[in-house]
């Protein structure tokens, strides 16, 4: 078994834990903390060590895939409220219960790959103890957070970040994965994940915030974006399916 690389945290502008390709990140709130993503078997021993300098309250799931929630019942034993959309309520444990689809041509083959590997492997059963819609913006300013969910569906339908002074929690809707940004490999929808790309321009965050990798500064991610919007629109969407 390779060894498992020490974890990378960071503190401001951005609380980050980063371990395994997967990054978790907490926001500050007037009444207790909220976690992003949970991370997988692998990463929960160090992120329960790095999650003991705060009081997570709520934890809040970009979107219902493994890499993400399968600490989420976990946490929610320990007292935290969890927070999914509704639309990827059925995606809970049922990862094919969504298309699959690769992003660009050189994702055809990963993407079968991710299709046979998904349908074997499950998180721990949970049940969010909320689950948003698109009108539930404002949820967490109730909560305490000086944030706003932003509904980001494509990667899942369900999919969703957190605006946060200037930074964007975008869990898988961009990615920084293999160290730079990338357009996300798979998606149910190749033209909703266009969509809300070009939320994130319009929004302009200073930072993105992905669920693989590093934070990475808005101006180094947004050429990729648009390249990708230009070069999907070229093909009317048609090459990027199966
Ligand atoms: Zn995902």
């Amino acid at each position: 078994m390779p060894l498992l690389k020490p974890p990378v945290t960071g503190t401001k502008p951005i609380s980050y834990f980063a371990q395994s390709d997967i990054t978790c990140y907490v926001l500050h709130g007037t009444r207790g903390d909220l976690l992003i993503d949970t991370g997988l078997p692998q990463t929960w021993r160090a992120m329960a060590d790095w999650l003991r300098s705060f009081d997570v309250r709520y934890v809040f799931l970009t979107h219902a895939h493994v890499d993400h929630d399968w600490n989420a019942a976990k946490l929610q034993k320990q007292g935290a409220k969890l927070l999914l959309h509704e639309r990827d309520r059925g995606l809970r444990q049922h990862y094919l219960s969504q298309p699959v689809q690769p992003t660009l041509p050189k994702y055809r083959a990963r993407n079968v790959m991710q299709r046979i590997g998904g349908a074997f492997w499950n998180s721990p059963h949970y049940d969010a103890d909320t689950y948003f819609s698109d009108g539930d913006a404002g949820m967490l300013r109730e909560l305490g957070f000086d944030a706003e969910i932003i509904p980001l569906p494509g990667h899942t339908y369900g999919s969703a970040g957190i605006l946060h002074q200037n930074v964007l929690y975008c869990g898988d809707a961009f990615t920084m994965l293999w160290g730079k940004p990338e357009i996300t490999p798979h998606a149910v929808s190749p033209a909703q994940m266009c969509d809300s790309l070009r939320t994130i321009l319009h929004l302009q965050p200073e930072y993105l915030a992905c669920g693989h990798g590093l934070p990475v500064a808005m101006r180094e991610a947004e050429p990729v974006m648009r390249d990708y919007l230009r070069t999907y629109a070229k093909s009317d969407g048609k090459e990027h399916h199966v």
